[in-house]
């Protein structure tokens, strides 16, 4: 989708012009559109329409592209555990497989009462391993994909494999556990990492804006503009001083802390982004705080709406995707009702939906 064609007072959508790379254009009116463009490249569209509208889409409080949001992730410390300690952790802290292809991970979360008295945002610790390099996975893994060159041609890809590997006889066992139980493979490590996702505090200074580039299709490029505030370090240290006392109990071994979760200036890249985009069309009763309304529904515009992440207000630290398609069906039921009332089928001269990405 390239432009908007808005009425005069700004108040509905009249049309979309879609383009194509090899220059085709057509345009698409209906009687309500959709925007499910995703949190970043949504709110992208939804921004252009400044070009194309005077005073740009919505209600011109200046809300939409603010309050961007992703779940950010690091490295808050490493466990260091005995030679036994790290097989038996990967049979507790990995990913399981379940029936239908389902998969879960398991991992650490703060509780509601640690939250509730330390003010602390939503997140989660989940345990990374190192495979040694001499293990027969990480051996296997990096196997060459033809047959090794020199004296190793001798014994052959295989042959140099149980000659690398310390543990060949983990291959099959970790082939088994991948293909039959979908669970990561348990291997001898050189290092636990324990790595932390983090809900943020909307800050309506961490935001998407247009730069003035333009992208092949003539419309400009997303500004991105995160940023991570003091009470994502807060909550990363800690979680990160509760887990000490968990191992210790369990026998895990020692929690090694990363200086920076110690430290109190300003998150560097020790926490980066995973390119899970949320916000930025954010919910609100009032056009002075969000972009939709409790249907979904810009304000200010009766036929435009917004599925996707974009119209969350809070971010938290986990999938959305499940609140998305249910926000989504609630929305589709919304219009369904919307377009069977008498008045609105009197002026039917379009598609009744369009869905604008
Ligand atoms: C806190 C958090 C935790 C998450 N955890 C996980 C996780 O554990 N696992 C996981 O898999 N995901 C995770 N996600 C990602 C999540 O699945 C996505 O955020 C979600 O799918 C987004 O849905 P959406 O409908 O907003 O956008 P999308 O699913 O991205 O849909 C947007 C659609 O628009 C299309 N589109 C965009 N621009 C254009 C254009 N110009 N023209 C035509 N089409 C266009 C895209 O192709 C896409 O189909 C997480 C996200 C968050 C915020």
């Amino acid at each position: 989708m390239t432009k908007w064609h808005a009425s005069p007072d700004g108040g509905q959508v009249e049309a979309v012009t879609i383009s194509t790379f090899d220059g085709r254009q057509r345009v698409v009116r209906a009687l309500t559109f959709v925007l499910c463009g995703g949190g970043l490249e949504g709110t992208r569209l939804f921004l252009s329409s400044a070009d194309d509208v005077p005073g740009g889409l919505g209600s011109g409080y200046g809300m939409a592209g603010r309050f961007f949001m992703q779940h950010p992730r690091g490295r808050i410390g490493r466990l260091e555990a005995d030679a036994r300690t790290p097989l038996a952790l990967q049979d507790r802290h990995a990913i399981f497989g379940v029936r239908d292809g389902l998969q879960y991970e398991t991992g650490f979360a703060l509780t509601e009462r640690a939250q509730r008295e330390g003010g602390l945002l939503n997140a989660s610790v989940i345990l990374t391993y190192d495979a040694d390099p001499d293990s027969g996975w990480a051996a296997f893994k990096s196997l060459p994909s033809t047959e090794p060159e020199g004296p190793e041609r001798t014994y052959g890809r295989a042959g140099a494999l149980m000659r690398k590997a310390k543990d060949p006889g983990s291959i099959a066992s970790n082939l088994w556990r991948k293909g039959r139980q979908k669970r990561h493979a348990a291997c001898p490590v050189s290092g636990i990492n324990l790595l932390i996702d983090l809900e943020q505090t909307p800050d309506p200074d961490s935001r998407i804006t247009l730069s003035s580039d333009r992208d092949r299709l003539g419309m400009r490029k997303a500004r991105v503009d995160w940023r991570i505030g003091n009470d994502e370090r807060r909550t990363a240290a800690q979680f990160g001083h509760f887990l000490p006392d968990h191992f210790t109990r369990t026998g895990g071994g020692k929690v090694e802390l990363d200086e920076w979760v110690h430290d109190s200036g300003p998150v560097g890249d020790e926490l980066t982004g995973t390119h899970h985009h949320i916000a930025t069309l954010r919910m609100s009763q009032s056009p002075r705080d969000g972009v939709v309304d409790g249907h979904c529904r810009v304000h200010g515009v009766d036929n435009l709406c917004v599925s996707s992440c974009a119209i969350f207000a809070t971010g938290g630290h986990a999938n959305p995707t499940l609140t998305i398609v249910a926000l989504a069906s609630r929305l589709a039921d919304h219009i369904r009702h919307r377009l069977n009332r008498p008045q609105l089928c009197a002026t039917r001269t379009a598609p009744e939906v369009a869905v604008v990405s």
